[in-house]
């Protein structure tokens, strides 16, 4: 059946210190500060029972909540302010939702995105267990703002007493003992504070991820590229959303409009090919334009598009090369890898599987008195495959060579305009 995802175990490289970019020492601040994550020289304890968090997206966040209640002490650093104005909207899939019930937040988020109830997340709630259902059926079941997801996780993680420290960059050093100290740096000026060792640290600071390029981790390319334009369109859609595959010439294009009639616009995205690379915004706006009037089947001018507007991504299977670092450092979320937008994977993996493994690293040591070069191994495992998984489900679409769609209620295939 379609969407099957079979996976091979990778070979596991061990995890292993990799200190050689991060060798420049970091200027402190002459007052001696306050360490959060006391430096412990040779850490001896056992146990993890602290953790910091780089990044306060969506990853970061549900990953803080999973921790603090293990009862560990947690921390977030991100530079943003904590303002979520990010509104486009994202495919959820069932998974997500229920994920976002796991975490304490689903009702707050039902609400901001105008279900008056949802019929998967009033059925049956199974533990997912880092089993992500990537199969493109199950591709979107409703449809959340990102701010809206956002919004509510920092609310929870403030209720828990989950520290968040925003304006502030991270810099791993590697220690002599192969764990990784960090160093917080403001974002507006002023001097850099240690933070000493945390038991863990978690980096998910997104797919352009300055801590991961620090740590000398490469992104893989595992497919060719794709270009899209996404921008906020003036023009409500209703309660459905829609997702077209557009036939121009041979290649098959991926177009998708997400939101809801709550709101007074709608997130569209659009695919086109390196062309638009070289078109200036406005040629972008007047692209996007054309495509979202297809998708919506209404006239859309480049005057209804806001937010994102001229902006261009280029989506791409693409993962970290490793997904740990030294002996107390992993990557979750979009950090770790992103993929085809077609599974919209993105959201869901990072919430229902990477943090599942997240905290199956603390249980290992904590519970099951895995070592933690152990623990992180079985963590690199679980991430290699999760990804692996997302992306067999998206390469045939990333690589254009869909034939038949055969969703009969999210897919419509339209003739070249
Ligand atoms: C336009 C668009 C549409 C999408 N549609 C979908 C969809 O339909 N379905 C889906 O599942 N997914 C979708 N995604 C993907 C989804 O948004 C991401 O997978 C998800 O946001 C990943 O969460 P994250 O927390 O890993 O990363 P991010 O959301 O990127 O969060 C990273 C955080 O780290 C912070 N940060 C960055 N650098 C630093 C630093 N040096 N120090 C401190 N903080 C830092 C950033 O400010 C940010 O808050 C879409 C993404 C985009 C952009």
């Amino acid at each position: 059946m379609r969407g099957q995802v079979r996976t091979v175990l990778p070979a596991m490289a061990a995890p292993q210190a990799r200190s050689q970019k991060l060798t420049d020492s970091v200027q402190l601040s002459q007052t001696p500060p306050q360490f959060l994550f006391p430096p412990t020289g040779e850490v001896t304890r056992r146990l993890i029972e602290n953790a910091l968090v780089i990044g306060g997206g969506p990853a970061g966040l549900a990953a803080a909540i999973k921790l603090a209640e293990r009862g560990m002490q947690v921390v977030i650093l991100e530079m943003r302010s904590p303002d979520y104005s990010r509104p486009h909207h994202l495919n959820a899939r069932e998974d997500t939702l229920h994920s976002l019930r796991d975490l304490g937040v689903y009702e707050q988020v039902r609400q901001a995105s105008g279900w008056d109830e949802h019929p998967v997340c009033e059925s049956e709630w199974k533990p997912l267990h880092g089993q992500a259902d990537l199969t493109l059926s199950e591709a979107s079941v409703g449809q959340v703002r990102i701010s809206d997801v956002e919004r509510a996780l920092f609310e929870k993680s403030q209720k828990m007493g989950i520290l968040f420290m925003e304006g502030q960059t991270a810099q791993l050093q590697a220690e002599k003992d192969g764990n990784y100290s960090v160093v917080a740096r403001p974002v507006h000026g002023g001097p850099a504070e240690s933070m000493g060792t945390p038991d863990l640290v978690v980096v998910a600071d997104g797919a352009n991820s300055p801590t991961r390029k620090d740590l000398g981790i490469e992104f893989i390319d595992e497919s060719s590229p794709r270009y899209y334009l996404g921008a906020l369109v003036d023009v409500p859609i209703g309660p459905d959303f829609r997702k077209v595959g557009l036939h121009d010439g041979n290649q098959l294009f991926h177009m998708m409009a997400t939101g809801h009639s709550k709101y007074p616009s709608t997130w569209i995205s659009v695919e086109g090919d390196a062309r638009l690379q070289t078109m200036s915004a406005e040629e972008r706006n007047r692209y996007l334009a054309e495509r979202g009037s297809i998708l919506l089947d209404r006239t859309i001018t480049p005057k209804n598009i806001g937010w994102g507007s001229g902006q261009m991504t280029i989506v791409q299977n693409r993962r970290a090369e490793e997904c740990t670092a030294g002996r107390n450092v992993l990557l979750i979320g979009d950090a770790l890898r992103t993929g085809s937008v077609w599974v919209s994977g993105g959201l869901n993996l990072a919430l229902t599987t990477d943090v599942y493994n997240l905290e199956q690293v603390v249980d290992n040591i904590n519970l099951r008195g895995l070592s933690r070069e152990q623990a992180l191994a079985d963590y690199d495992i679980r991430s290699t495959l999760a990804t692996e998984a997302w992306h067999v489900a998206g390469s045939d679409e990333l690589e254009g060579r869909v034939k038949q769609l055969e969703d009969n209620v999210s897919y419509v295939c339209l003739p070249k305009a």
